[in-house]
């Protein structure tokens, strides 16, 4: 029996859609993928990649986890950097966080939350990294820097790795950004945190 039928219903109606609109858009993008962008972003339901920049599938390469944090001992997001910047030869890599972020707020707080303790240690150093910054400010406006502050951390994380360390090397076309979005209006902000070379 097949479950959750209303996505399947949805995944067909879709797919329609699209051929109509554009036939032979599955059987193009089937031969490859040829995206310029490298999204990391949160896994927030709300901040889907693609949609939010209005691009199609095929368009945008994607890693996502909670909080958007890139820490150099994870494989799979070091993985897919490298796939990106490797083999996609990607042309700019997108840090995208989010205001509202659940992972910030649970790192901001001092409560237990099992596990993934150990994943919002990392935004705990970022507030460590910058506490001045914090002094007089309101719990909402702490939580809104912190989101900010996260994203140009990982933007210095991601230049750091010997991947784009490398790729600037090689003199291969590369920048690496920092945004953040507003779920409250779907609006995207650069943080004018972006980096294209080491030198
Ligand atoms: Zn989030």
């Amino acid at each position: 029996m097949k479950t959750l039928k209303h996505l399947f219903d949805k995944n067909l109606a879709w797919a329609t859609s699209i051929n109509k609109e554009n036939p032979g858009f599955f059987s193009s993008l089937a031969k490859q993928q040829a995206p310029k962008y490298l999204w990391i972003g949160c896994s927030d339901s709300r901040v889907p990649a693609t949609q939010i920049v209005g691009l199609s599938p095929g368009e945008i390469f994607v890693h996502r986890n909670i909080a958007n944090v890139v820490i150099h001992t994870d494989l799979n997001c070091l993985s897919v950097i490298q796939y990106a910047v490797d083999v996609l030869k990607v042309e700019h890599i997108i840090v995208c966080g989010h205001y509202d972020c659940g992972g910030i707020t649970a790192a901001l707080e001092n409560h237990e939350h099992g596990l993934i303790d150990n994943w919002l240690r990392h935004i705990k150093d970022v507030y460590r990294f910058n506490a001045e910054k914090f002094n007089g400010l309101t719990h909402e406006k702490k939580l809104d820097l912190l989101c900010e502050l996260n994203v140009t951390e990982q933007v210095k994380n991601i230049s750091n790795t010997t991947i784009v360390q490398n790729a600037w090397k090689n003199g291969q076309e590369l920048y690496v950004h920092g945004w953040i979005y507003n779920i409250k209006n779907g609006i995207l902000k650069d943080l004018d945190t972006s980096f294209s070379s080491n030198k």
